[in-house]
């Protein structure tokens, strides 16, 4: 196996494996159920053809249903040259977990298509995307009660509203067909919040882990985000959107790694600049305030408190895992740790806050969207108005009671009702401190598991079992 960086690795989907079977003893469940909740349920392997040029080009894509025992099931698409199916089925099984642990009622799924994004122009990205939908809807893998794709590497808005015009042109009495995908613009009934969730969702879990006083006495830290040193790898929307939000909380961004190289400063660097320089140059390279290293793989060696990768899986193997100063590692990224990496990062006593956990903002807000498309209206439509005026109306009996009064500018920060953006975000911080305590809750009453992946695995294939003993399947 190779990742999209042309590093050999073991097998993804086995690495999931293998922590799920590590989790597995940890729980009371027959081995039956157990290897039913484990396999991909259905895995849908496709070949098109796309006209590209004066060429016809056949691709390869997929889309794996990791598990069916609550439906839709959920995953985003990614567009790399690194797509295979052993990556697509491991990404797929991911999902299943990470919507259990958010208690985001969804079956795991994830697609792919075997392409670089930067080899075809926007028209040809577009007839794949359209002709990708067509082959999931021929098969019936796509639909508001079937399984919702999202965005993933390689992905955004733009290919979102393209599946959902495909799938609505095939669709046309569907009424909530909006809710065939997640991620879409603003403009086509998408939510408010969702392109930062998955970075706002990191930033939750990374504070409340940072928080927690005797979790970093044990490794040597203070509490607090404030004044971490924090490299991130991988600058598309889920790095820098973490980026921005460690750095809003006072962290210091000190490393970024990239394709084309990293960059380091040991006093910090600025975000905004960064994006602004790379923007011009097209290279967070020779960036005139840090120093440039021999390569991107250099960047996660170099000193830090907390390192956040956010691109790709298999970024840390048993070959770099030993070089890794990081304290703490926050998985943003789904599988960059592989298992053999994991056992001797543990040993060193680093702290992984695994992807399973740290990056379920993504699809929790992908959810909220789901129901807003079900719904039919947008959140806070119904309500913002009148929360504003009962507020209103108490603080007009608070001054009357109490003879004084309160200032425009007080009354305006009392008396609001939330829009969508403010009912996600908070809905989203709910969701990730709910989930963060009761991962840690079992890591640490359980006295055998020794990690917090172990304990976000049991968490979640208890639940996704409780469910499949509910439906009668198992005793
Ligand atoms: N691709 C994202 C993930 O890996 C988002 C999935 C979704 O929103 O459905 O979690």
């Amino acid at each position: 196996m190779s990742n999209s960086k042309g590093v050999k690795h073991e097998s993804f989907f086995k690495n999931v494996e293998k922590y799920f079977d590590h989790a597995g003893q940890f729980t009371k469940i027959p081995s039956g159920l157990l290897n039913q909740i484990k396999v991909c349920n259905s895995v849908y392997k496709m070949k098109f053809p796309v006209k590209v040029g004066n060429e016809y080009q056949v691709l390869e894509a997929y889309r794996v249903q990791h598990s069916h025992h609550r439906v839709p099931t959920k995953g985003g698409i990614r567009y790399s040259e690194g797509v295979n199916q052993d990556e697509v089925m491991a990404l797929a099984a991911l999902m299943t977990y990470k919507c259990a642990i958010v208690d985001v009622p969804f079956g795991g799924a994830k697609g792919g298509i075997k392409i670089n994004p930067r080899d075809y122009n926007e028209a040809q990205l577009q007839r794949i995307t359209r002709r990708y939908t067509a082959e999931l809807i021929k098969k019936n893998f796509i639909g508001p009660a079937i399984d919702v794709p999202a965005p993933d590497y390689g992905t955004g808005e733009r290919e979102m509203a393209w599946i959902l015009d495909t799938y609505l042109a095939f669709h046309p009495e569907s009424i909530d067909g909006y809710g065939c995908v997640t991620g879409k613009p603003v403009s086509l009934n998408g939510i408010r919040g969702r392109r930062e969730a998955t970075g706002r969702g990191v930033f939750f879990g990374v504070r409340e882990a940072v928080n927690i006083k005797k979790d970093m006495n044990e490794i040597g830290l203070s509490t607090g985000l404030e004044g971490k040193r924090i490299i991130i790898q991988g600058l598309g929307n889920v790095g820098y959107h973490s980026a921005n939000f460690f750095q809003e909380a006072g962290a210091i961004l000190v490393g970024f790694c990239e394709i084309e190289g990293a960059i380091y400063n040991k006093n910090g660097i600025d975000l905004a600049e960064l994006t602004k320089w790379r923007k011009e140059t097209g290279s967070i390279m020779d960036f005139p305030k840090a120093k440039n290293l021999n390569s991107s793989w250099e960047g996660l060696e170099q000193e830090c408190d907390i390192l956040i990768p956010a691109a790709l899986e298999n970024v840390i193997t048993k070959d770099n895992a030993p070089r890794i100063k990081a304290k703490i590692i926050g998985e943003a990224a789904n599988g960059p740790v592989t298992a053999e990496a994991q056992e001797i990062l543990l040993k060193k006593g680093v702290y992984i806050i695994p992807d399973l956990y740290l990056n379920a903002g993504g699809v929790t807000v992908s959810y909220f969207e789901w129901l807003k498309n079900l719904s039919h209206v947008r959140f806070g439509r119904m309500d913002k108005r009148f929360t504003q005026y009962a507020f209103e109306n108490v603080v007009d009996v608070i001054e009357k009671l109490t003879n004084k009064s309160i200032s425009k500018k007080e009354k305006s920060i009392i008396a609001r009702g939330a829009e969508e953006i403010d009912l996600v975000d908070s809905g989203l911080e709910e969701t990730m401190v709910t989930a963060f305590y009761g991962i840690r809750d079992v890591w640490k009453k359980h006295r055998k598991i020794e990690d917090m992946r172990t304990a976000a695995f049991v968490t979640a294939i208890n639940k996704v079992a409780d469910a499949y003993v509910a439906m009668g399947i198992f005793p």
